[in-house]
């Protein structure tokens, strides 16, 4: 038996002894998780520096500070979630106990990427663990120094639960084959594809955490200067590999030379504002850290310890042909010994260009000239559904005409990337960009069967009777009818509430009109 077949096995078996059904076992799980986060942040902080060239400050608001927050998140939040939810009933079962039961799916497994390899493999172990799943993790081998990292996670887990299967493309077909209750999967909507494939053999259903491009439109009735910097921010971040980066930027003819003066000028100056960086660690912090970078930063971004790298050869080949056809505005660097590409803009991009034929995840953002809104909706929505969509604008009218008019994973309106921070709000994607999606409470119901239970007693068989005969009279049909019609206690209750009141109106006039 192989190793995968054996972890398949193995957490199964765990899973079957009922002990990660409790609520406490679900928390002191998640405390652990984070204790593991804690005691290995130099270890962490170390690979994602080996792999991505990030630097300990971005592994710890891009990677640490969502993670921790969404275990805080679960572990308040548990009891509520795992609680039977009431539903509304109908006449037939009011006096019945009619609830939605979450229950454990059983054995999940994660596959996760490589661009924020902790995020995007751990949070999902969240929901996992929270819903009351066993788990086999499969880190991206492509960031290969922080999946040994993930390795340690069986010294603070119940190590038979929670597997961590290390490799490449062959373990994960491996895994792929065995049967599991969900696979929740982050990368390519290639590889999306054969992991829907091999989960149909077992009617497995899937999450499918994907990509594609997201598009950017600045309205020329905006604030220019300020859509840039935020773009600036969300683009070059990590190096461009970010799913939810914007990959190009849609707008009027009349404003391009702008948004590439404005793109130059952030770049240059301040290429690490920090919204997160503000939003986290408070205006103070942010300030210094402003003053601080404006003087570390250059001219060059390769000496600059905050400009990442991308991930590897393969991947830097591929970005650089992407370019190959378009005029570069910005940038064009690059040096493959070191995976470095410079931030670049290119201009005048035609929709018929190589860089628009494929997601970038890379440091290049392209322009394309469209001629308003109207245009810019019908290009979007002659393409694959987003992930994310970005628009900049200071009228509501045309956020909301943008709203009404695409479909996308998430919108965004005058900002970038910062809706992955909420988690009240479901992140994933739609149509090729993904399917089912994660976050907060979103994640323990991706991962739950939300079972329905109805439990009645075995009195009040008169009433019942109404429900059998098969030969039936006009007036047993409209009884039927009523009693199987929706009951909305809140508004009977409101009802009640009014004619209350009324009754109560009515005797106080009648008493004062005596006097
Ligand atoms: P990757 O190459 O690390 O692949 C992801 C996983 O798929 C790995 O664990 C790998 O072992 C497995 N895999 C690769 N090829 C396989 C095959 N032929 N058969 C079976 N398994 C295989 O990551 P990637 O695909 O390069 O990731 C980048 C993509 O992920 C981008 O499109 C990006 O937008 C997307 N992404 C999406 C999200 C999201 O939350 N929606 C987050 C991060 C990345």
């Amino acid at each position: 038996m192989s190793r995968e077949q054996q972890a398949v096995q193995q957490a199964r078996k765990a899973f079957l002894t009922g002990r990660s059904k409790p609520l406490d076992y679900r928390i002191k799980q998640l405390q652990n998780l984070k204790r593991f986060i804690k005691e290995k942040t130099t270890d962490i902080a170390s690979a994602m520096r080996k792999d991505l060239h990030k630097t300990a400050n971005a592994t710890h608001l891009f990677e640490i500070l969502g993670l921790e927050g969404e275990i805080n998140l679960a572990v308040s939040k548990l009891a509520e979630w795992a609680a039977p939810r009431p539903v509304n009933k109908n006449l037939v079962t009011i006096a019945d106990d009619v609830y939605i039961q979450p229950e454990p799916l059983g054995v999940v497994l994660i596959i996760g990427a490589w661009n924020y390899p902790i995020t995007v493999t751990l949070q999902p172990l969240v929901g996992a663990i929270a819903a009351g799943n066993a788990a086999v993790v499969k880190p991206s081998e492509v960031s290969s120094h922080t999946a040994k990292v993930m390795e340690l996670l069986s010294l603070y887990l119940d190590p038979e639960m929670y597997q961590v299967v290390t490799g490449g493309v062959a373990e994960t077909q491996v895994l792929l084959k065995q049967r599991f209750d969900h696979i929740f999967y982050t990368g390519s909507s290639t590889v999306g594809k054969l992991v829907m494939e091999a989960a149909a053999h077992h009617l497995t259903p899937v999450t499918l955490e994907l990509g594609g491009k997201s598009p950017c439109y600045i309205d020329k009735n905006c604030d220019i200067r300020i859509a840039c910097r935020r773009i600036t921010w969300g683009k070059y971040m990590n190096c461009g590999q970010t799913c939810i980066a914007p990959d190009y930027i849609l707008c009027e003819s009349s404003i391009q030379d702008k948004v590439i003066n404005e793109i130059q000028k952030c770049i240059q100056v301040c290429f690490y504002v920090d919204a997160i960086a503000l939003l986290t660690m408070g205006p103070f912090v942010f300030i210094v850290l402003f003053i601080f970078l404006q003087e570390f930063y250059t001219n060059d971004p390769k000496s600059f310890a905050d400009y990442g790298r991308i991930i590897n050869q393969r991947h830097f080949k591929r970005i650089m042909a992407l370019t190959e056809g378009s005029t570069v505005a910005i940038g064009g660097d690059s040096d493959e010994s070191e995976c470095y590409i410079a931030p670049t803009v290119l201009r005048d991009v035609t929709p018929g260009s190589k860089v628009m034929q494929e997601e970038i995840f890379g440091p290049i953002l392209p322009i394309v000239i469209v001629n308003g809104l109207k245009e810019a909706i019908q290009f979007i929505n002659e393409r694959e559904k987003p992930l994310a969509l970005y628009i900049f604008s200071s009228s509501k009218k045309v956020i909301k005409q943008m709203i009404s008019e695409t479909s996308s994973g998430a919108l965004v309106a005058n900002d970038c990337l910062v809706h992955f921070t909420i988690s009240d709000l479901p992140f994933g994607g739609v149509g090729n960009s993904g399917t089912g999606c994660y976050h907060g409470k979103y994640s323990f119901d991706q991962l739950s069967h939300l079972r329905s239970c109805l439990i009645k007693k075995l009195n009040m068989e008169g009433v019942n009777q109404m429900r059998y005969p098969p030969h039936t009279t006009e007036k047993l049909r409209w009884a039927r009818v009523l009693l199987l019609k929706q009951v909305n206690l809140a508004r009977w209750r409101q009802v009640a509430q009014v004619a209350m009141f009324a009754a109560l109106a009515a005797f106080v006039v009648q008493r004062f009109l005596r006097q």
